[in-house]
Order: structure tokens, then C-alpha cells, then sequence
């Protein structure tokens, strides 16, 4: 690995849009990522914490019933929602909680919206004794109160953001003028193949053991049932797990490579989060230049997505200029498709789909249906839908679930009014 080239840009977007303050520590770790990247004793030790805390390498499952059911190409699934803390964002935690230890730092911080991120840095930080600091929006805390308990839980300190819109995109600035005076013994762990350069290159190469492993499994699974792969589908949101999904297959001209975004409620401004195919418009913000939903004079849009893990205003670079060149399609799945899909598989498949990688289920389904029966489609699972239980059973469970809520409120009064203290 140790001629391998990252870039400041893919295509004409990326690089590193920052205040001059932040020039210092970006170089450090850019410096500190190349040296690591080079160094089999780093990869040892990530291999190491992915084997026995993480729970590498995470199955791929033969989806046959839905295979046979939709009559058409074989659908296969990278269940990475199987890692620890259920979805991909460990891997990218892992590898930086580590460069941050090889580095001196004594202390990470983290910015996280619906909280999957924050979840993984934190338990990489119980396990690594590093301390732990999530920024994460007040709005945001309001409504993922079950990711802000195990945040605490792991020992970390949730830090409520109180400006701007109260979401991701302030926990960001908030992360960042934190990390502009606390760079000497603080590292930034940034969630998604995003931000100024390094971290599109270095978030990549930390993902890429997903591709990595579907890659042997296609080999063990797929080929060997006398399939031939047509496509790799995953979810987008900033585009880290779809990056590090593809990873291995950029340089070749297939499989095709699909990338699907949240088609929310529709094609209106604030109704959805599709950057691509014309929806998006370049832009620079938060130190990277990519895709972004702009209004006319230049605002960061509002987005929607039932996925929370999906509704960001811009796209990674590289994901951006591979849409650009063609090497990645991109494609929309709407919240009602993204339910059906979740539906389709936990009935078929017993494994439940995270709301975010439910739209790439749903793309696969209606691919497979188009393809013949000899080609294979392999979809990310990149989270685990448990996650999302007070989505999903608010939207499919009916009446019941309210009640139960209702009962557990009732409870909870009750204990604290009739505790006998
Ligand atoms: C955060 C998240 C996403 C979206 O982030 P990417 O960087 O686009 O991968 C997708 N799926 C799950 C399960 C997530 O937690």
C-alpha cells in the first residue's frame, strides 16, 4: 500500500475549504493518515479490534425466497449491519480512534445527527479508554433519545448544539471550532466520506473492508452458484458505506455500481435528500466542494427523509465525480418504498433492513425484477433496523405500538410517583 495516491480532489470536487486555524491539524493527520496507511503494523491492529470486537468479516446472505418470489436476477446481501452497534459507521471509528491513539491524542470528538456515528465513536472509545465528546443537535436529542442513552452509557458526553437549525449540519461547526482549539490532544472523527481533505480519502480506506469482503464472497457465494454479479447497490447519504462498497470495483468497468438516495416525499425542495441527477448544485460548505441542495441564493436547503441517516444536504466528492463520469448510477427510493422493501425482506428473509439501507433493498428489488435469473445483484445492508423501531413501529405497527407506548409512560409515572421512598 505504501504507493498508493490519495487526493485532495476527485474530479473538480473535494479539497480543503477551511479557516486558516484549521490548516495545522489537517496536515498533521494527513501526515499521520499516509504513515499509517503504509505501516502493516497499523493494519494489523485494525484487523485485530474488526476480528474480535467489531465481528468481522459480516456475512452475505443468498436472499433466496425474495429471489424467487421477484422471478428475476438473484439478489445477495452484505449484512454489515451485523458489526457491532449495527451498521457500517464502526469501521470508519475504529480506524480513526486508532490514528488518533498512534497519534498522542488523549481525546476524540465526534459529530452526529441521528446518532448512529456518535454510537460507534463512543463504543470505540469505551473500548480504547480514549475520552469521548459527541456534539449532536438539540432538535436532534429530542429525537433520537435512544442513540443519546447509549452514548452515555459508553461514557461519552453528549454536548447539545443550540444554534442554527439544531441538527447535523451545526454539530459540524460545533465540532470544528471545538477542534480549532483543541487540536493538540483532540482528533476529529468525521462520520462520512466527507469534509475537507484527508477525510473523503481516509473515511474510503477505512470503509473499503467492506468491498474487500464482498469481494471474496461474491467469489464464495455468488460465483459458485454459476451467477454472474450485474450490479452493487447501496444506500446514500454522505456516501460512506456505498464508497466503501465499491471501493474495489472503481478501477473496472463493472459490475454496474448503484448508488441510491433518499427520494423522501418527492422531488419538491425540502421533500427529499437527492443531490444527484440534476437536483443538487455545486457548492462549498463545510471545507469540501461536492453537490449540494442549494436554494438560489446559495442556502443550504432543507431536506427530508424518513431515514434519518439520510437526509444530508450534500454528497461525499468522490461519490459526486463518480456520478459525473458515470462509473456510479444513481437512483431514488422514496420513504414508502424504502417501508415496502424493509417489509419485503424481514417477511422473506427474517432480517430487517436500517430505514437508510431499506433503499437500497428497494432499488434491488426493482432491478432484479428487469434482470434474467443467471445475474446476481449484491445489496449493503449497512444497518440493521433495530435502530429504528420507533419509526417503523409507529408506521407499521398500528394502533398497538401506541398503546404500548401509553402503557410504558403510565409505568414510568407510576414507579416515580409510587416508588415507597
Ligand atoms: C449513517 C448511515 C447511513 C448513511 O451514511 P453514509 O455515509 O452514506 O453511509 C446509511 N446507513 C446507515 C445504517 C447509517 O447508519
Amino acid at each position: 500500500m505504501a504507493d498508493k495516491v490519495y487526493n485532495d480532489y476527485f474530479g473538480e470536487f473535494g479539497g480543503r475549504y477551511v479557516a486558516e486555524v484549521l490548516r495545522t491539524p489537517l496536515d498533521e493527520l494527513e501526515a499521520a493518515f499516509k504513515d499509517a496507511m503504509a505501516d502493516p503494523g497499523f493494519h494489523a491492529e485494525v484487523d485485530a479490534i474488526a476480528d474480535t470486537f467489531v465481528g468481522r468479516p459480516t456475512p452475505m446472505l443468498y436472499a433466496r425466497n425474495s429471489s424467487d418470489e421477484l422471478g428475476g436476477a438473484r439478489i445477495f446481501v452484505k449484512l454489515e449491519g451485523l458489526a457491532n452497534t449495527g451498521a457500517h459507521k464502526i469501521n470508519n471509528a475504529v480506524g480513526q480512534a486508532l490514528l488518533a491513539k498512534r497519534m498522542g491524542k488523549t481525546r476524540i470528538i465526534a459529530e452526529t445527527g441521528a446518532g448512529q456515528h456518535g454510537v460507534a465513536t463512543a463504543a470505540v472509545c469505551a473500548k480504547l479508554g480514549i475520552e469521548c465528546v459527541v456534539y449532536m443537535g438539540e432538535v436532534d436529542i429530542a429525537r433520537q433519545r435512544p442513540n443519546v442513552f447509549f452514548m452515555e452509557l459508553f461514557g461519552a458526553t453528549v454536548a447539545p448544539v443550540s444554534s442554527g437549525q439544531r441538527t447535523l449540519k451545526d454539530a459540524v461547526n460545533e465540532a470544528l471550532r471545538d477542534w480549532a482549539a483543541s487540536f493538540a490532544d483532540t482528533h476529529y472523527v468525521i462520520g462520512s466520506a466527507l469534509g475537507p481533505s484527508p477525510y473523503p480519502d481516509m473515511v474510503r480506506e477505512f470503509q473499503s473492508v467492506v468491498g474487500r469482503e464482498t469481494q471474496e464472497q461474491i467469489e464464495q457465494y455468488v460465483a459458485a452458484e454459476g451467477l454472474s454479479v450485474e450490479a452493487l447497490v447501496a444506500c446514500v447519504g454522505g456516501g460512506s458505506n456505498a464508497i466503501g462498497f465499491f471501493a474495489p470495483f472503481l478501477d473496472q468497468a463493472s459490475p454496474r455500481l448503484i448508488g441510491v438516495e433518499a427520494g423522501g416525499r418527492g422531488t419538491e425542495p425540502g421533500q427529499h435528500a437527492a443531490r444527484m441527477k440534476g437536483l443538487g448544485r455545486t457548492g462549498i460548505v463545510q471545507g469540501y466542494k461536492s453537490l449540494f441542495l442549494l436554494s438560489d441564493d446559495g442556502q443550504v436547503q432543507d431536506t427530508h427523509s424518513l431515514s434519518a441517516g439520510l437526509d444530508y444536504p450534500g454528497i461525499g466528492p468522490q461519490l459526486a465525480a463518480l456520478g459525473v463520469s458515470g462509473r456510479v448510477e444513481f437512483a431514488r427510493a422514496t420513504d414508502a418504498d424504502a417501508l415496502d422493501a424493509l417489509r419485503f425482506f424481514a417477511r422473506n428473509e427474517g432480517v430487517v433492513f436500517a430505514l437508510e439501507s431499506a433503499h437500497g433493498a428497494a432499488e434491488a428489488i426493482r432491478i432484479a425484477r428487469e434482470l434474467p435469473r443467471d445475474r446476481a445483484i449484491v445489496v449493503n445492508m449497512s444497518g440493521r433496523g433495530d435502530k429504528d423501531l420507533f419509526i417503523t413501529a409507529r408506521e407499521l405497527g398500528g394502533p398497538r405500538w401506541k398503546s404500548f407506548l401509553q402503557s410504558e409512560v403510565d409505568r414510568f409515572d407510576a414507579d416515580a410517583n409510587g416508588g415507597g421512598e
